[in-house]
């Protein structure tokens, strides 16, 4: 993909836009509200617009590797922190996939550098969930497994923040857990319950 080309694009993309609706742009300027914050790995095959079908406007994204919710990631945080607060979105999706070069990296024991204490986290979720996945003989299903408690643990992450358990008590707001199922395009809702998991932690996480 040359930069060229993505001028090209980007015209063409503008041209067909104020084709179909000349105040497409005025329109899009005016301020956003979308429903939903989705936060998804980084990987170029996991676009998160466009495997949802959102138009511009309709998702406020956060992408990182491996889908991470940390409380130390100042970004994360403030991403979450705006959607809900602020945007006060109705639904917050963590996204996984299969396929996930981080996953993957974090199940050997190759020291990555800067990675290292990022890619920790999802060692973390491994040592959560030992005794399951240990139990589990073939290393690709392994691996698929790890995705999955991963998307789990970060939807976890998500509701132990004060702005969603704040907005869970004031409105309606639901956190989802969703793997990309990357060898045949299709969305996996893993349905995490998410009642039952904020009963669950807030004996140790509850925020007046
Ligand atoms: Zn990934």
């Amino acid at each position: 993909m040359n930069i060229d080309q993505i001028f090209k694009n980007n015209q063409d993309w503008v041209q067909e836009k104020l084709t179909l609706d000349p105040n497409y742009f005025k329109n899009l300027s005016e301020g956003q509200s979308p429903e939903v914050l989705y936060i998804g790995c980084s990987d170029s095959r996991v676009t998160a617009e466009e495997l949802m079908g959102a138009k511009p406007g309709e998702a406020f994204i956060h992408r990182n590797i491996a889908n991470l919710v940390s409380n130390l990631d100042l970004s994360a945080m403030s991403v979450i922190n705006y959607a809900v607060s602020i945007l006060k979105v109705k639904h917050v999706i963590i996204c996984g996939h299969y396929g996930c070069g981080g996953i993957k990296a974090a199940m050997e024991s190759k020291d990555l550098g800067i990675l290292n204490p990022w890619l920790r986290n999802i060692r973390d979720v491994y040592r959560l969930h030992r005794a399951e996945l240990n139990s589990i003989t073939n290393e690709e299903e392994k691996y698929k497994r790890l995705v999955e408690l991963n998307v789990q643990e970060q939807c976890v992450n998500v509701i132990k923040t004060s702005e969603v358990q704040i907005a869970y008590r004031e409105r309606d707001i639901t956190v989802h857990g969703w793997v990309l199922d990357i060898h045949s395009g299709k969305l996996i809702d893993l349905e995490i319950d998410f009642d039952h998991i904020l009963k669950n932690i807030m004996e140790i996480y509850h925020l007046d």
